[in-house]
């Protein structure tokens, strides 16, 4: 070849690639449309969309029989505004300095967790009322209204009502343990929700909605589907109660950029946490843990080449994985799928969850905004 020869340009396949694949967001979404019967359907989009793209997965899951989107914060809710998306919003992780007027604006209905939460909406005086979820602490201790107050929250929530700067559409608690069938606190939740409904209705009240079930209770428990539920995990695939069957929608490839022959005894990576015991060939691909592969999963982990499984060797650096490829070297630029949906022998993400003792969650919601995410 020339020295001045250009470069031929790059392979799709030449980078690091994260494909999501919508038809099955969308297949999820009507599997739990179906499942909550009568009670409408929240996606829930936080986090990205749990690592899968916010607007995305809103639109998906719209078009697919959700009718609510729920995220944490008033920021994400105006992105979705912001998108175009009309349909209605939930934010409920709310800083006690909500800007109420935003929120009325867009129309975001937010989560009250507090007496001072409710304190700061009615004093900036919001030009039409807020719609507000009321939010129990039903059995979480974290977020939520403790028990002591709710008498409290209610009479001075229908005082806000009363005074225009409030609408109480709905009462909201979420369940500690709905993942395990059964479990005594999803009952207990649930009592604590329609006790908390009857005493907001004894102030004076009148929620139109009252929702508590997440993703296990919609699947498990259908005592708990109350008028909402709201789903996030499940519409990408993930099942807490391992109970239903849920298709995943993304999947990690990178390139092998760079294939070596090591003798026995060679240390791999920083700190020379595995050494070979004896020759192989080893891989380079480049992905580490600034793209969100938990570097607890080092030496263990593994990923699928050319038809095999392949062991992570040594440690998981930043931006970097070296894996085994035994005595079959391939040629630089092969594929090396890092996880998918499982329908050949590749990885997926409870096989990374599993690896490194966390949840499918954290792997989605901890993938790196460096990688690309593109739509089948
Ligand atoms: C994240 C979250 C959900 C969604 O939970 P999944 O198990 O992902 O369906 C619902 N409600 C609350 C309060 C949450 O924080």
């Amino acid at each position: 070849m020339s020295a001045l020869a250009i470069p031929p340009a790059p392979a799709p396949t030449s980078r690091p690639r994260l494909e999501i694949d919508p038809s099955a967001v969308a297949a999820n979404t009507r599997l739990f449309a179906r499942r909550a019967g009568d009670a409408a359907l929240m996606a829930v989009v936080k986090a990205d969309g749990f690592g899968h793209g916010i607007v995305e997965m809103a639109r998906v899951a719209l078009a697919n029989g959700a009718r609510w989107l729920g995220v944490t914060s008033l920021a994400e809710a105006l992105r979705l505004r912001e998108s175009g998306i009309g349909a209605p919003i939930l934010s409920w992780l709310n800083p006690v300095d909500l800007d109420v007027h935003a929120a009325v604006r867009y129309r975001v209905d937010v989560g009250i967790p507090s007496l001072q939460h409710l304190a700061r909406v009615t004093s900036q005086r919001p030009a039409r009322p807020l719609r507000i979820h009321l939010h129990l602490d039903t059995g979480m201790a974290r977020d939520g209204a403790a028990p002591a107050d709710w008498a409290e929250l209610f009479d001075r929530a229908r005082r806000a009502e009363l005074e225009g700067h409030v609408e109480v559409v709905a009462v909201m608690g979420h369940l500690p343990c709905a993942d395990q069938p059964g479990h005594p606190s999803t009952r207990t939740g649930l009592r604590a929700l329609l006790a908390g409904v009857a005493l907001a209705e004894s102030a004076g009240l009148r929620p139109t909605l009252r929702h508590l079930a997440a993703t296990a209770a919609t699947l498990t428990d259908d005592s708990t589907h109350l008028d909402l539920v709201r789903v996030g995990a499940g519409l990408v695939g993930i099942d807490p109660s391992g109970t239903a069957r849920l298709a995943q929608a993304i999947r990690l490839s990178a390139p092998v950029v760079q294939v070596r022959a090591l003798p026995a005894g060679t240390g791999i990576g920083y700190g020379h946490a595995d050494v070979t015991d004896t020759p192989t060939n080893v891989g380079l691909l480049p992905v580490g843990y600034a793209d969100g592969l938990p570097r607890t999963a080092s030496g263990v982990a593994e990923v699928w080449v050319d038809g095999r499984r392949c062991r992570v060797r040594g440690r998981i650096s930043m931006d970097q994985t070296v894996v085994d490829l035994g005595g079959a070297p391939v040629p630089p630029g092969t594929t090396a799928v890092v996880f998918g949906p499982g329908h050949d022998a590749e990885p997926t993400i409870d096989d990374w969850a599993r690896w490194s003792g966390t949840l499918p969650h954290e792997i989605v919601t901890g993938l790196g905004t460096r990688l690309e995410r593109q739509y089948l």
